[in-house]
């Protein structure tokens, strides 16, 4: 009966990370990479910026993928979505070390069937207790995405993981984050019971269930419109009434997840201009995205804090409740402090620059890790500028002080063009970020199946891809012991 307590992993996407795709671009959010269908030519012939004009469609996309970038590195909930990944991988790296070394068994993929044949022999032991740590954090990631299909089906098909409200699993996770984080070189404060009692959390639970099955968005919504709106940049000085774009009539489904919150948010946002109403609502998504997920600002928690203050969406509707009556962001220099206090108090919850402040005092991190080195030096800058992140104006405005900083931590490490790629000035940004994307793809894909062929985050010369290669070769020999000798990379069509 043992094997039936270990998940199933049919239903589990292979691949590791989502493409943000728009008409013109995509982000991966594991690379930070971004993808452009236009040239490098008709970007700098596009590049100039017209006063009060809608900006080209390729300046549109440029500023859509940046927030995308800004959503991963400079928020809470991005690092947190980024630190559940890298769990997943140190929980595996876990699992194969015990396998090889404590019970002499060679791992080979997929190594869920070597866990399942193991388990079965011996019954409860310390490789389940890896594995179900790897479940719960994808339980949580497709939570947090919104994913309520895949979701249901890890669910259903594995009685044993279900058998807990989310918030159970929150707490479970938060354990092994917290060890995680300390054996990897970024202490932080011992782990401690903090959510409410299961009965409210069951019920905050059901509560974004119902939401979503009558269609509402999710997750991917908030990081879609912030991106959506942050294109009608050129058209700020406009009155509402004089941007229907901003508000289409008719949803085409495909276009759900960029408009569906727009239409909430009109009645909770009193904007007369697209610049109040665009501002203010990018402050919002901004504070939807702050939830204090992280060991390192627990102690900003609310007392029995609950999974509805955590989930992105459900922090939406209650911003949108609480920005009623509240004066919108007509400047960011004098409103934004203003404007993020006043909502946040009225929910009692932490402000992004307040959370900043506590990363900036609680979060140390090992040279060369520049995943979390990027995510403290965005907070670095929030408690300088704390609109800084909705400011699309440091991308036209070269004569600001920090700017050449301010590049090098908040461009795309690599930007593919229709006609040539370009990489970060400091190679190895670009280098950490793809080689990253790469374990987190190769570790994926040893643990589910017999397949280990890697599509490449962007279009790479053969040259490219042998280097890379070896590098992750010589990456997984000493993170796992082993490098699988089917390993093969290839570049995306
Ligand atoms: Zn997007």
């Amino acid at each position: 009966m043992q094997e039936e307590l270990l998940p199933d992993s049919d239903d589990l996407d292979l691949d590791s990370n989502i493409l943000f795709s728009k008409d013109y671009g995509y982000f991966n959010n594991l690379a930070l990479s971004a993808s452009y269908t236009f040239s490098y030519e008709e970007y700098f012939t596009n590049k100039k910026r017209l006063h009060n004009q809608p900006l080209s469609e390729p300046l549109k996309t440029i500023l859509h993928e940046t927030t995308h970038l800004y959503q991963v590195l400079a928020t809470p909930y991005g690092i947190y979505y980024q630190t559940l990944k890298l769990l997943q991988i140190d929980l595996i790296r876990n699992l194969i070390r015990t396998l090889l070394y404590k019970y002499g068994i060679q791992p080979k993929p997929p190594l869920i069937e070597s866990c399942r044949r193991f388990i079965k022999a011996n019954g409860y032991n310390e490789i389940k207790y890896l594995i179900h740590g790897w479940f719960i954090a994808e339980l949580m990631i497709l939570y947090l995405e919104g994913d309520v299909v895949s979701y249901g089906n890890l669910l259903l098909k594995n009685p044993l993981l279900g058998a807990l409200p989310m918030a159970d699993y929150f707490e479970r996770l938060e354990y092994f984050i917290t060890i995680f984080l300390n054996s990897n070189g970024k202490p932080c404060p011992t782990f401690e019971y903090s959510m409410k009692e299961s009965a409210t959390s069951i019920l905050s639970e059901l509560q974004y269930f119902g939401l979503k099955s009558t269609g509402f968005p999710d997750t991917v919504g908030v990081l879609e419109s912030w991106g959506k709106v942050a294109e009608f940049w050129g058209e700020k000085h406009l009155s509402i009434d004089d941007c229907p774009q901003l508000f289409p009539p008719v949803i085409e489904s495909e276009l759900a997840d960029y408009y569906g919150l727009l239409f909430w948010a009109k009645d909770a946002i009193d904007a007369e201009t697209v610049g109040e109403f665009i501002l203010s609502y990018m402050t919002l998504c901004e504070i939807a995205l702050s939830p204090p997920v992280l060991p390192y600002y627990r102690s900003l928690r609310p007392e029995g804090i609950s999974l509805r203050e955590i989930n992105p969406t459900q922090r939406m509707l209650d911003l949108f409740s609480a920005a009623k009556g509240v004066t919108p962001i007509r400047k960011l220099e004098n409103d934004y402090v203003r404007f993020t206090e006043t909502v946040c108090s009225k929910l009692k919850w932490s402000t992004p620059t307040e959370i900043a402040r506590a990363t900036l005092s609680t979060l140390d991190c090992p040279s060369g890790d520049k995943l979390f080195e990027f995510y403290k030096r965005a907070q670095a800058f929030r408690v300088d500028v704390p609109h800084i992140f909705i400011d699309l104006d440091v991308w036209f405005d070269l004569e600001r002080p920090y700017m050449n900083e301010f590049y090098y931590y908040f461009s795309h490490p690599v930007i593919e063009f229709s006609d040539s790629t370009g990489h970060h000035p400091d190679a190895s940004v670009s280098i950490f970020f793809t080689e990253q994307a790469l374990i987190n793809s190769c570790v994926r894909k040893l643990f589910l199946t017999k397949d280990q062929t890697i599509t490449f985050p962007y279009r790479a010369p053969q040259i490219e891809l042998d280097y890379f290669t070896d590098l992750l070769k010589s990456d997984l020999k000493s993170l796992l012991g082993f490098s699988p000798d089917e390993l093969s990379l290839v570049s995306p069509s």
